[in-house]
């Protein structure tokens, strides 16, 4: 965050996304969106804190089904650490904040194994809850794990502005609404002058990074 902050990067809110993407804003220049996935407790004791102490926004995607539960949903990897997912109230208060309350489907599912039936269903139930206990509708969705649907992304297109994938690179101009790229917070590495947004070398960098993480999961997951 310091060095996004000391490089003069603003933070866009989903709002600013959303018209972003419907073409209703023009681009600023260095501009970043902190989009925090799964909703886990350590946003209000860690996150919230240090972008307040920078001036940032950010959003978080939640999974429904988890709320005020934790992050051990089937198929999450025995690997990733457990930690408690943040209930309704603390889901308040951080849109109270001015965070973005954004969908991370009902169950994380991964999208590119469901039928279209639990495509639309994993969407709908995720954003009647949000709806019912936020009193919002959200405006874009996190693909689980990065993985966009197979077959027609028009059923997600009906539902929100936006959708974040994965990919692990900028984003392009040519990048549609349904599947805009994110990085990963784990690859920004300031200290290394490859390592930084803007330098010549950061695109082949993520991809070398993105190529390994792919192989080590066996293949693009
Ligand atoms: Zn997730």
């Amino acid at each position: 965050m310091a060095d996004l902050a000391r490089r003069g990067h603003a933070t866009l809110s989903i709002d600013q996304l959303a018209a972003l993407a419907a073409g209703r804003l023009t681009w600023p220049e260095r501009a970043v969106a902190l989009i925090f996935d799964d909703a886990l407790e350590t946003i209000r004791t860690d996150a919230h804190a240090v972008l307040e102490s920078f001036g940032f926004c950010a959003s978080v995607a939640v999974v429904t089904s988890r709320v005020g539960l934790d992050n051990a949903w089937p198929g999450q990897p025995a690997e990733i650490p457990r930690f408690r997912v943040l209930d309704w109230s603390e889901l308040a208060d951080l849109g109270d904040a001015g965070w973005g309350i954004i969908s991370h489907t009902h169950t994380h599912a991964a999208l590119d194994r469901v039928t279209p039936d639990q495509l639309q269903a994993e969407m709908d139930t995720s954003i009647d809850l949000l709806v019912q206990h936020l009193d919002r509708r959200p405006l874009a969705i996190a693909y689980p794990y990065g993985i966009e649907p197979t077959g027609s992304l028009e059923p997600v297109a009906a539902r929100f502005a936006i959708a974040l994938g994965g990919g692990n690179r900028p984003l392009r101009p040519d990048d549609g609404p349904m599947r805009w790229p994110r990085i990963e917070s784990r690859y920004y590495l300031p200290a290394l002058p490859c390592c930084r947004p803007g330098g010549a070398g950061f695109g082949p960098y993520l991809g070398i990074r993105h190529r390994l993480r792919s192989l080590a999961r066996g293949g693009g997951r």
